[in-house]
Order: C-alpha cells, then structure tokens, then sequence
C-alpha cells in the first residue's frame, strides 16, 4: 500500500510491528525482507513520490574542513532516497576490509564478509547486478577487481508496483520522522511531522532508521537531545567516524601491453592493493581507475611530458612510433580511517522547517588519507613497469606535496559511520546484528553502520546488510 499523506494513513486500522524510516535502498530491502516473511511494515518516508524543492531544503545544513558537496545535493529526500541520482556502480567491500589492521586505528567491524555472502544473490535480485567475479592479481601487490557498472536500480521505480500490492507493508509519503523517543531500553515512538505540522506519535514494536549516511546520525542525535539520551544510551560514538572515498586524478600511464584484464563499456577498469601491500606500505585501501584515453588524448599527454619530464615523453614518442597501443588516466578513489573527529553534529544556530536542528559536518582527509593516495599511485605505477604494462606519471601537484585541486570529483557522494558497529560502546553506536547498543528495539540501516569504508561504492553492502538485518528481524520476530 502506498499513501500520500500520514492522514491517509491514520484513516485505515494498519497495525505495524516494524517501523523503518526511510525508502531507500536500505528501508526498502528491509521491508521487503519483513513483509515476505508475513511481518506488517511502516515505511515512512520524509519525501514526496518525486522531487520538491521544499522536501530537499530538511537537507541543507553546512561542511567544515575540506571542502565538500552542498548537502542539499548529494543526496535525495524523496521516495526511492538517493537511488534516483546514482551510477549504480556496484561491488561489496573486500575481505580484508571487515579485518582490524594494526597500522589504521579503530579498524576492524565484528562481522566478516562471510556473514554477509548468504545475502548476495538476494543482492543481485535486488540490483539486477551478474555473477561477482574473484579479484585477479597483476602483482603481488596490486588486482584488477570487478566494479559492476549496473543499470542504476532505481527503488521507488523498480519496487512501486510490488509495495503499492503489498498487504505487508504501508509506505507513507511526505512523512517526516523529526525524532524518536525512548526510555534508555526500549524506543518508545516515532514523531511525525506531515503537512507542515506536528502530527503525534507512531508506535510499533521494533524502529529501523534508514535515511541516509547523514540522516540517520543526525535523526538519533536529535532524538537523544530531546529523551534525555534514551534513544542512543551510549552516545559516545554517535555521529562521529564518518568517512568518505575522496576521488582525484592521480597521475596517466603511457601503456606499453595492455594487462590481460576485464575491460567495462566505458573501456575502464579497476585496481586495488592486496592486503599484504597494504600493510607494508602502511596505507589503507585504494581503487585506480584505468580510464583508457582515444589517440587524441595520448597526443595530448605526451605534448605535456615534454615540458614536464622530457625523457619520458622522448620514450612515450618512441612507443608511440613502435609497439604502443594507449594511454589511460587514473583516477583513484581512497579509503578514509575511521576517526572520530570527522563528524556530524547539530547545528545550535540553524533549524529546518519543522524546528530539527540541520547538519554541521566536519571531514577532513588527513595525513594518512594522503598517503594511501601517493604511496598507491607509486605502488601502482611500479607494478607497471615491473610488469611491462607501462610507466605511470604521477600528477604534479600530488608529486609537489601541493593543495588537492578544486575542479575534480572530489568525493563520492558515499557519507559513510556516524552509527558504526562494532564491540566497544564506547567507539561504535551498533552490534553485529546493526542494533544500537543497550537498546532492545532499535536497529539501523544503511551505511552509517559501516565501520571501516574500505574503497568501493557503498550500496551493494548496504544492500547486503539491509537483506541480513531484515532477515534477522523476521526471525527474531518469528520465533
Ligand atoms: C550522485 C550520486 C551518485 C552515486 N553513485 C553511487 C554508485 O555508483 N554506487 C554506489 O554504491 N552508491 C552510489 N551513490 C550512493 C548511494 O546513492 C547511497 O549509498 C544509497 O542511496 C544509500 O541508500 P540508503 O537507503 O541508506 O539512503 P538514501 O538513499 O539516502 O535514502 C534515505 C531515505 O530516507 C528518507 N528520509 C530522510 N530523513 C528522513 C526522516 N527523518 N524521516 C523519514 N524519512 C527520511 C529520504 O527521503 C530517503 O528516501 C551515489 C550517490 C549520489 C548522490
């Protein structure tokens, strides 16, 4: 079922034992996940079925540090979440991302990848993603590694017709969950806020916030302001770790022999570290992008060599007379360590409509951030020439030590902890099973319970991790 309004809703005797906030992938899977298994869901979902100006304003709020996306636009308030603007490029996080590493603080989550495999073909149902392919070393130290570039399931598209049949689950538009309360064990209502005022408590047995890699610190910080901290009883985390996978062109490679590797439509393909690399070089996960260039672009780069290293480009002349076929770019996309003072806070100054305070977000990519890019782009580039697959130019202002540029991607749009699992109440928000620590009835989804970032794009794990959550509530619900 699928109701315009809170009031429409109100109006009919649907009884939720589950209520998720936030239609996104993550919401989504997980009520999909109840409802096969016989559970009534709420969604309730801020946003309207398309976009508003007004419903993408809750989102704006400020970044402190490096610089960083307006948060009114990378993201989506609206049915369906962040899913209707992404690439859908897709792969889950590597085994040795799930592994506590000495040399990165704080690392570690208390599940491995393993847990999370029963999942994935639940996840490629989901995605409409193929067959996950193993990595393939070049090196010891580096793998092409598969990075699917999926059709960009679209959830509010791809599920409507399914919710808007379904007995199992209410979907409620333009309902604005400002705050859950609770008594330090148990959350004891959700506060709704649908056409422009306060309309009352939601109650339910069990509450799974999904909105978002932001939202879901902000909402429970709230919440925690104003219960006396008894949403999130051990709050010391809540909010911080947050990370992102910061991307920039990191240097060109003139190839000499193509690596005998997967090539995507978009005639690129991708490559990280093996751990063993990672922990030599004490560095954190990385990704290059091998963006093959047309001839063009190869004459181009080697018009630049001359000025910049002039042996270089008389050898990537003499390639381009004899045996060479290409060039590529590399852009590189890096893991962040999870630290704490890379954080959302709430704003004391600055509201949004229904009296919430909006996001103060700090992030800084660090020292560390910036040595996993040039110590990976060096280890890449030596892989290459050890290999005969090329020799690799690292850009200038990563060789100089000078400032990130500010005409690139910048980051990934991935807003990644601020609820992290983990062990320790005092440096994670959720358990293993994503339920927030000393409360019996309040998960989380999506990936502010990643506790590590490794380097790929987050929705196929959070769409892992919905699917095992969900199906931990069905059966916790069940038995
Ligand atoms: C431009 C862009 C490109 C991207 N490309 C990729 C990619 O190629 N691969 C990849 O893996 N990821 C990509 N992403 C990230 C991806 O979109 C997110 O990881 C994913 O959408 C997160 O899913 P989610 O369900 O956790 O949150 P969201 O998709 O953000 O959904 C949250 C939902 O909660 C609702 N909501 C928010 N607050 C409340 C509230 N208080 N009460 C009720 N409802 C609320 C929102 O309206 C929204 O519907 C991209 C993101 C952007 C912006």
């Amino acid at each position: 079922m699928i109701f315009n309004s809170y009031d429409d809703f109100k109006a009919t005797d649907f009884k939720p034992r589950v209520a998720i906030m936030g239609s996104g992938p993550a919401g989504t899977t997980i009520a999909r996940e109840l409802a096969a298994r016989g559970i009534s869901v709420v969604i309730l979902e801020a946003g309207a079925a398309d976009y508003t100006e007004v419903s993408q304003d809750f989102y704006a709020g400020k970044s402190i540090g490096d610089p960083y996306f307006d948060l009114t636009q990378t993201r989506l308030r609206m049915m369906g979440g962040s899913s209707n603007h992404w690439a859908g490029w897709c792969r889950v996080l590597d085994a040795h991302d799930f592994v506590a590493k000495s040399w990165i603080p704080d690392s570690g989550w208390p599940i491995a990848r393993t847990d999370l495999e029963p999942y994935f073909g639940k996840v490629r149902d989901i995605l409409d993603l193929p067959e996950f392919k193993p990595d393939k070393p070049i090196s010891d130290d580096i793998h092409w590694v598969q990075l699917i570039k999926s059709g960009a399931v679209n959830f509010g598209e791809k599920f409507h017709d399914e919710i808007a049949a379904s007995s199992h689950i209410a979907l409620v538009l333009n309902t604005y969950v400002t705050a859950l309360t609770g008594d330090g064990k148990r959350v004891t209502g959700a506060r709704i806020w649908s056409a422009g005022k306060d309309a009352g408590t939601l109650e339910a047995e069990t509450y799974v916030p999904c909105t978002g890699g932001l939202e879901n610190s902000r909402l429970l910080l709230w919440s925690n302001a104003t219960s006396n901290g008894g949403v999130v009883p051990h709050a010391e985390a809540l909010g911080r770790y947050w990370m992102e996978h910061p991307q920039f062109k990191g240097g060109d490679i003139v190839i000499t022999n193509e690596p005998d590797v997967e090539y995507d439509v978009a005639d690129e393909a991708f490559f990280s570290p093996s751990p063993q690399a990672m922990e030599r070089l004490g560095i954190g996960n990385f990704g290059v992008r091998f963006i093959r260039m047309p001839y063009d672009g190869v004459k181009r780069l080697v018009a630049d060599l001359a000025c910049t290293a002039p042996s270089l480009a008389e050898w990537t002349a003499k390639q381009l007379d004899q045996r060479m076929r290409c060039a590529a770019q590399l852009h590189v996309a890096w893991e962040l360590p999870p630290v704490a003072s890379n954080a959302i806070s709430l704003s004391t100054s600055a509201r949004d409509h229904a009296g919430v305070p909006r996001i103060e977000l700090t992030w800084h990519k660090g020292e560390f951030g910036r040595k996993t890019l040039l110590e990976g782009i060096r280890l890449f580039g030596e892989t290459c020439a050890a290999e005969d697959i090329g020799r690799v130019r690292i850009a200038d202002w990563l060789r100089n030590g000078e400032d990130f540029p500010t005409d690139q991607e910048l980051a990934g749009h991935h807003h990644m902890g601020g609820t992290r699992m983990g062990t320790d109440v005092a440096r994670s928000v959720v358990d293993a099973n994503c339920k927030v620590h000393g409360m019996d009835n309040l998960y989380v989804g999506g990936s502010s319970v990643f506790a590590t970032s490794g380097q790929c794009n987050p929705t196929t794990t959070i769409t892992a991790l919905a699917a095992r959550l969900g199906d931990h509530l069905a059966h916790r619900m069940t038995v």
